[in-house]
């Protein structure tokens, strides 16, 4: 009965990345699974490889003590392969390309490019959508750039939460929204505007190699990123939460170096919830000699609710890198 329940998940995960990418392979016209580019009928290999992938990553992840290591490691093959894509794009293959065109790859644009431009990019609807299914899982499994303040944060946690978070989260981003307002009403050409945008990516990439690293937090991401804040703004359409137990946590504070994301200060704590950056990474999970840590899902037991929480995450995590190309 212990073995079936080990492969549980897997076959879930499975059988949804196969919900999730048959349809694209037959109702969309552009082929979206690279393979099929190249190869016809080739979608159908990629979908069966990627969905093994996926119940490798359920096998591994099922177990809180491997998530932190399995959600690195795929998180950055997940960036691995996205700007692997954008450099064959970059010296003309356009095949790699899911609309045929460069977009620039910065986080940022999938807030101001639709300001900027005045419609919807593929990209915002991929955003909006995983928000909707997995709450904050674009931050700690989906995003190309998050992967990269990731693994410059690997080091030592510092315990001091980090100071004026809130204040330079909200300037960043209400200054993203007035630029790309004024970008648009001024009718500023979109090379000017690609300029502008890859000198914020270029900001971002010195926080993650130069504070991120020293801070051994994802700085980056928790504090400058403007669609972390808005990850953290909207992250209650969906109902996942991660609570602390009131009366088994000891208040031993052992936790609070596991989180890369500023979300498990002694304040937090003390208030027994994790701060509004958690992305629900699960880190944490496995540091608590308590169990007080538990994911939930409206009235689902702690384990199910996080076995519904990997199901998804997982399960989107490979279905949008068989997809996701810019
Ligand atoms: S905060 Fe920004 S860069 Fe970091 S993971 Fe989220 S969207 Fe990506
Ligand atoms: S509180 Fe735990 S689950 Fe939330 S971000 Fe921090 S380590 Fe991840
Ligand atoms: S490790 Fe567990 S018991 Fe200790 S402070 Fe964190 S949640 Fe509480």
């Amino acid at each position: 009965m212990k073995f079936l329940n080990r492969y549980r998940l897997p076959v879930a995960v499975f059988l949804f990345i196969l919900f999730l990418l048959i349809p694209v392979q037959l109702m969309v016209d552009n082929p979206m699974l690279l393979l099929e580019r190249f190869l016809p009928g080739g979608g159908w290999i990629e979908i069966a490889l990627i969905a093994l992938y996926g119940v490798v990553v359920a096998y591994h992840m099922q177990d809180p003590s491997k998530v932190q290591a399995w959600r690195r490691y795929t998180w950055l093959a997940f960036s691995v392969v996205f700007f692997s894509q954008l450099i064959l794009g970059l010296f003309g293959y356009e095949k790699f390309l899911m609309t045929g065109k460069l977009h620039i790859p910065v986080p940022m644009m999938i807030l101001a490019g639709p300001i900027y431009r005045g419609h919807l990019s593929v990209m915002s609807i991929l955003f909006v959508s995983t928000l909707v299914l997995s709450g904050p899982a674009w931050c700690s499994h989906l995003c190309y750039f998050g992967a990269i303040d990731s693994i410059s944060s690997s080091g030592k946690t510092r315990r001091s939460p980090i100071r004026n978070k809130w204040a330079l989260k909200s300037t960043v981003l209400l200054l993203v929204i007035a630029g790309a307002i004024v970008l648009r009403w001024l009718k500023v050409p979109v090379f000017t505007a690609t300029l502008l945008a890859t000198g914020f990516g270029v900001i971002g990439l010195g926080l993650i190699l130069l504070v991120s690293r020293k801070e051994g937090r994802m700085v980056h991401c928790t504090a400058f990123c403007p669609i972390g804040t808005i990850v953290n703004l909207t992250r209650f359409v969906n109902p996942f939460r991660l609570t602390i137990d009131q009366n088994s946590c000891t208040e031993c504070m052992v936790c609070t170096t596991t989180c890369k994301y500023d979300a498990l200060n002694p304040s937090d704590i003390a208030a027994r919830k994790p701060g509004i950056t958690c992305t629900l990474c699960g880190d944490c999970i496995s540091s608590c000699h308590a169990s007080s840590i538990q994911y939930r899902f409206l009235r689902l037991s702690p384990r199910r609710a996080r076995n519904l929480y990997l199901l998804i995450t997982i399960s989107l995590h490979a279905a949008t890198m068989a997809l996701a190309r810019i």
